[in-house]
C-alpha cells in the first residue's frame, strides 16, 4: 500500500514538501496536490509586477509543469477539511488521506479596513499587483503613502521594499521632486531582528527622503477627503494609498475548526497539529516566525521528514529552527540579505549583508533554484 498523502495548498510550502516527499519516497507515495489556481507566482514578483518590471506571464510558474513521481496536480477548490476524519472536500471530489497537510497560507480582507477597498490600493495579490501598474504609472505627483493595516503580515519587509521602489520608479521619470513619499509601519524599526540592516533602511529613507513613520497602523481611509487616518488619530492626506490588508486564514480553514487565536496552533518541533497525521505549515500557522515563503519552506523540510520517519518506524530526529533568509530590496538592482533565526535564542536575531549587485544575483539564484526543483523548469 503506498502513503496517501493529501498536501493542501501548492504554495512555498506545499510545493517544497511536495518535491521533497517525490525525491524520497517517491515510488511509495500517492499524493495529491491541491490549489484552487493553475500557476504559482513568488510573493516578491508582486513588486516586479506593480512596478512594470515583469509581466504576468514571465512570473507565473504553471502547476501542470509538475512531473514528479508519486504526485498528482488537482486544480481544485477545497470546501471542507475534517481533521479528524483526515476528509477533504473540493468542488470537484472528495479526498481522504493517511496523512494531510495543510498549507493553505494566508487570505486578506480588504473590507476589515474601512475605506481602503473604495479609496486605496493593496498590492498583496496578484490582481492587486497588477492593477497597481497602471495606476502607479499614472501617478506623476503628490503624496503616496505605503502603509500597514494590521499584524501579522506576510513578509514584513514588502512595505519598505515597496517604498523603495517606488522612490527608484519616480527618481528614473524625472517625478521624484514632484511627489513625497511616506511609509507607515506597525514595528519601531523596519526589520526589528536586524537592528543593523534597520538602521541601514532608516538612513536610506532619510537619503531617499521617504517619510518613515514607525510604531504605527492606517486604520481607515477617507476615500471623500483622501486621507488616511492612523491609530493615534492623526491623519495624512494623500494622492496615491498602497495598502498591506488584514491577513487571515482561508474561509475554509476558519470553518475546520483548526484555528485557535486566528490561526493554526502547531507543535513548534515537528509542525503537528493536535490531531494525529494532521500537519499544518507556513503562514496559515502561527507557529511563531514571520510569515514568509523561506519560513513556510523550511517548516515543509520538518514535516517532510516527520512523514518519512513515521513511515519508516523511525523517529524525526530533525527540529523546526525558524531559519530562513530573506532578500530586501533597496532599488537599483541592489539588494541585501538577513539571515534571520527565529528559535535559537530568547527572541529572534538576523545577520546582515549589505545590498549589493551580488546579493542581487543572490535572490534570483534563490528562485530559479526553486524554479528548477518544484517545477523542473
Ligand atoms: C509583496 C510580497 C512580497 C513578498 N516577498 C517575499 C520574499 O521576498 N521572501 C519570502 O520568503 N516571502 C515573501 N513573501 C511572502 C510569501 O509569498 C508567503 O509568505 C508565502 O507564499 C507563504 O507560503 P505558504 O506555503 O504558507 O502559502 P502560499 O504560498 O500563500 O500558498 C497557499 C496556497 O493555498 C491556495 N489556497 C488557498 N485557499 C485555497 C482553497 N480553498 N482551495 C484551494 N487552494 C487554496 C492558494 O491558491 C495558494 O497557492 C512576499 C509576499 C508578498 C505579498
Amino acid at each position: 500500500m503506498k502513503l496517501r498523502v493529501l498536501v493542501l495548498g501548492a504554495g512555498f510550502g506545499g510545493l517544497e514538501l511536495t518535491s521533497i516527499l517525490s525525491d524520497e519516497i517517491g515510488d511509495k507515495l500517492d499524493l495529491t496536490l491541491i490549489d484552487k489556481n493553475d500557476s504559482f507566482i513568488f510573493g516578491f514578483s508582486k513588486l516586479d509586477l506593480m512596478f512594470g518590471r515583469k509581466p504576468l506571464e514571465e512570473v507565473r510558474l504553471a502547476y501542470r509543469n509538475i512531473v514528479k513521481p508519486g504526485v498528482k496536480f488537482c486544480q481544485e477548490t477545497i470546501t471542507s477539511i475534517d481533521p479528524q476524519a483526515r476528509r477533504v472536500i473540493t468542488d470537484k471530489g472528495t479526498y481522504d488521506a493517511d496523512v494531510l497537510v495543510i498549507a493553505l497560507g494566508a487570505d486578506y480582507d480588504v473590507n476589515a479596513t474601512p475605506g481602503l477597498a473604495q479609496g486605496g490600493h493593496e498590492f498583496y495579490t496578484v490582481a492587486g499587483a497588477e492593477r497597481l501598474r497602471d495606476v502607479i504609472s499614472n501617478f506623476s505627483k503628490g503624496h503616496a503613502v505605503i502603509g500597514v493595516t494590521s499584524t501579522p503580515y506576510k513578509c514584513p519587509p514588502a512595505p519598505t521594499e515597496a517604498a523603495m521602489l517606488l522612490h527608484d520608479y519616480l527618481l528614473k521619470r524625472g517625478l521624484r521632486d514632484a511627489c513625497t513619499i511616506s511609509l507607515v509601519i506597525p514595528s519601531g524599526l523596519p526589520i526589528p531582528p536586524s537592528p543593523e540592516i534597520s538602521q541601514e533602511l532608516i538612513e536610506a529613507f532619510a537619503e531617499r527622503g521617504i517619510n518613515f513613520i514607525p510604531e504605527r497602523y492606517v486604520t481607515a481611509l477617507d476615500p471623500k477627503r483622501c486621507v488616511a487616518i492612523l491609530d493615534d488619530n492623526r491623519e495624512l492626506p494623500y494622492d496615491l494609498f498602497l495598502g498591506v490588508p488584514k491577513h487571515q486564514v482561508p474561509q475554509v480553514v476558519a470553518e475546520s475548526g483548526l484555528v485557535e487565536d486566528g490561526w493554526i496552533p502547531v507543535e513548534r518541533k515537528d509542525l503537528k497539529t493536535r490531531y494525529p497525521g494532521v500537519y499544518a505549515i507556513g503562514d496559515v500557522t502561527s507557529v511563531g516566525t514571520s510569515k514568509a515563503g523561506v519560513y513556510a519552506e523550511g517548516a515543509a523540510r520538518i514535516a517532510a521528514a516527520g512523514i518519512v520517519a513515521e513511515m519508516e518506524g523511525k523517529e524525526n530526529l530533525e527540529m523546526y529552527k525558524g531559519i530562513g533568509t530573506c532578500y530586501v530590496e533597496f532599488g537599483d538592482d541592489r539588494v541585501a540579505r538577513v539571515d534571520m533565526d527565529f528559535f535559537s535564542g530568547p527572541s529572534p536575531t538576523g545577520n546582515f549583508a549589505e545590498p549589493s549587485d551580488a546579493v542581487g544575483n543572490e535572490k534570483k539564484e534563490f528562485a530559479a533554484k526553486r524554479r528548477a526543483r518544484w517545477f523542473g523548469l
